[in-house]
């Protein structure tokens, strides 16, 4: 593909982003690059970045900006997401971020940014459902909590800049993913 498809995601907790993400790398062939999924295999693998993040991941606080846009622009660099193009999930997190990955695509680098959006309610019930261990009413309140006081002033940025757009996460899981994919088809003109 001469264009490959670059994206970031958003969504609550419970918002069935992780699922969704899957559907967008077998439909789109893009790479999931996961800040998550990154920093624990860091701490996983016992390296440096690992040893750093683990006690900031513990305590539930963000890695700083520095650290995790380091991170972000080396994997940006390489050979399969030139190639394949990329959904960002986790990240940016904070405007920093948000201007620091600006700086590394320019300014026409991002097809788009999604908010897979699925109301605080229903996400609540969903991962009450659920009933993970760590998914206890003050735990949930909590990082649902926190993800707005985070989030929102991301997705306002991006918004500001006419990339923002709302995917309605309601509803079966195969509707969703009608919807995500049809979003992104037009954002990205394929
Ligand atoms: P959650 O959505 O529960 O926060 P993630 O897997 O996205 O889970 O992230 C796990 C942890 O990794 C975060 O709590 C944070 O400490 C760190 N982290 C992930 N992405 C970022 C980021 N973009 N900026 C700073 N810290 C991050």
């Amino acid at each position: 593909m001469t264009n490959p498809i670059r994206l970031v995601i958003f969504g609550r907790q419970g918002a069935g982003k992780g699922t969704q993400c899957l559907r967008l790398v077998e439909a789109f062939g893009v790479i999931h690059i996961s800040t998550g999924d990154m920093l624990r295999g860091a701490v996983a693998a016992g390296t440096e970045l690992g040893l750093q993040a683990k006690a900031i991941m513990d305590a539930g606080d963000l890695v700083s900006d520095d650290i995790i846009n380091g991170i972000v622009r080396e994997r940006l660099a390489m050979d399969d997401v030139q190639e394949h193009g990329f959904v960002l999930d986790g990240y940016p997190r904070t405007a920093a971020q948000a201007e620091a990955l600006v700086m590394v695509l320019g300014d026409h680098g991002l097809h788009a940014a999604v908010d897979l959006d699925v109301p605080l309610d229903e996400v609540t019930a969903r991962m009450k459902a659920r009933g993970r261990d760590d998914d206890t009413d003050e735990g949930i309140a909590r990082r649902l909590a926190l993800y707005e006081q985070e989030t929102r002033p991301v997705l306002t940025w991006f918004a500001e800049r006419d990339l923002l757009v709302t995917v309605d996460g309601l509803g079966e899981e195969a509707e969703v993913t009608e919807r995500l994919l049809s979003t992104v088809r037009s954002a990205a003109s394929v």
